[in-house]
């Protein structure tokens, strides 16, 4: 027996019907938004993550699927999907082809991190970017749609903060800054975040290890005053659309390409893989890897943690409405033309084998979850007719013409 890889799972029903919902969710409120779906490819070359994501981020530095293929070239399987969405951007010239820049996208990620409750290496993400409106609105309107797609969902008790990291110059000011204090307290750093100040000092605050410690005693970042007003407009602009969140001075983005506004949503129910979505400004993003000046925004969620906010809410009634048995040996392919008709009158039905026992059938019925189980034996066969077995106790069974099968059998159900 050859298992899976550690950290990659199956999911498996009940929980893919939990995918299916939040997928169905995100599609709904997404398209109320304007967004239309990017399928990007799963492999790119390596280099567009290092470009992008940034080289001394954990993503990847320490957690990529990178490899040399076949053909010598040095590719790596996603491990976010914001890079993609700017290469495809660029390469397919959306800037004037595209609607409104607004794209979404859905589908795994890799990182070989330690798994553990909340973290695999293969998981899923569904993403939202909005490309070229540098405004406070579409800081808004993106932290909205996140939010409404998370309550059409079923997701509650989440909370969201947010922070402005600032443009280039107040990056640049609060770096030198930031540099002095980390410089000085270098002997009671981590060994990853010694060596990574001199060339990103914001990723400390970030660092899992340091961070909490830091982010109380360092010095707290100052914005310029169109960072201010822009910061200022989009949490009047988030309350005017009834999102309720959080100024957290302290967050930072683990990524490198975040300009102005990032945000977190979390939830104290998911115990210490608490984040469901990360996201923030990218403003010189798409310039940087070659495209026009396009000021962004986006945010990615994570499904894996969102169906577990999920799972104790009643999930969809996915059991068939009726079974089909064949109770003689003549009857499979009556029975099988019956299963046709109420599939093809849009009522789900199912069989097991029409070949065993009537006792072996009536027990897959059971199993199945069915309302009604619909047999022909040799009298049906005769007559032309199903008997319907209502499968709830003391239900009566009675017999139907079978051209009228799916007629009697939905008018049952509107009953039930
Ligand atoms: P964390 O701090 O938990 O490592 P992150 O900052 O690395 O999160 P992002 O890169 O912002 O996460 O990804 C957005 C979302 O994707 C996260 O909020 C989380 O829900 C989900 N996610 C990230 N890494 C994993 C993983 N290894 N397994 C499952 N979900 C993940
Ligand atoms: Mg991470």
């Amino acid at each position: 027996m050859t298992n899976s890889l550690r950290g990659f799972r199956d999911i498996l029903p009940p929980d893919s019907e939990l995918f299916a919902r939040i997928e169905a969710a995100a599609r709904v409120v997404f398209g109320l938004y304007g967004y239309q779906e990017l399928r990007i490819p799963t492999l790119e070359q390596k280099e567009l993550f290092v470009k992008s994501t940034g080289d001394t981020t954990d993503i990847v530095e320490k957690e990529m699927y990178a490899f040399t293929d076949g053909g010598g070239r040095e590719v790596a399987l996603r491990p976010e999907g914001t890079p993609g969405v700017v290469r495809a951007y660029i390469q397919n010239n959306l800037a004037q082809t595209g609607r409104n820049g607004k794209y979404f996208y859905l589908g795994s990620m890799f990182r070989a991190e330690r798994p553990q409750a909340g973290r695999y290496r293969e998981f899923t993400q569904i993403g939202a970017e909005y490309i070229g409106n540098p405004a406070p609105a579409a800081d808004a309107e993106s932290i909205s749609m996140l939010v409404r797609f998370l309550e059409k969902a079923g997701v509650a008790e989440c909370s969201v903060v947010i922070n402005s990291l600032g443009c280039a110059e107040c990056r640049k000011a609060y770096r030198e800054i930031l540099l002095g204090f980390l410089r000085g307290k270098a002997e009671k750093l981590c060994e990853p975040c010694r060596g990574r100040i001199e060339r990103n000092p914001l990723r400390a605050l970030d660092c899992k290890t340091d961070g909490p410690w830091l982010t109380s005693e360092a010095p707290k970042r100052a914005l310029c005053p169109a960072c201010e007003t822009h910061f200022s407009g989009t949490q009047r602009l988030l309350s005017a659309a009834a999102v309720a969140y959080q100024v957290n001075t302290s967050l930072v983005r683990g990524l490198d390409y975040y300009t102005g506004t990032v945000f977190e949503v979390r939830s104290g129910a998911l115990g210490s893989q608490d984040a469901v979505c990360g996201g923030g400004r990218y403003d010189d993003l798409v310039k940087s890897m070659g495209g026009p000046a396009a000021p962004a925004i986006g945010w990615a969620v994570g499904l894996d943690r969102m169906a577990m906010l999920l799972k104790d809410k009643p999930a969809p009634d996915t059991a068939p409405r009726a079974f089909v048995i064949a109770a003689a040996k003549e009857a499979g392919d009556r029975a099988f033309a019956l299963l046709t008709a109420l599939r093809a009158d849009g009522i789900s039905a199912d069989f097991s084998n029409f070949e065993l026992s009537l006792k072996s059938q009536m027990r897959s019925a059971g199993k199945s979850g069915a309302a009604f189980a619909l047999l022909i034996g040799e009298d049906e066969l005769k007559a032309g007719t199903a008997a319907v077995k209502p499968m709830k106790e003391g239900g009566e069974q009675f017999t139907v013409p079978l051209a009228e099968a799916p007629v009697k059998i939905k008018e049952l159900l509107r009953g039930i």
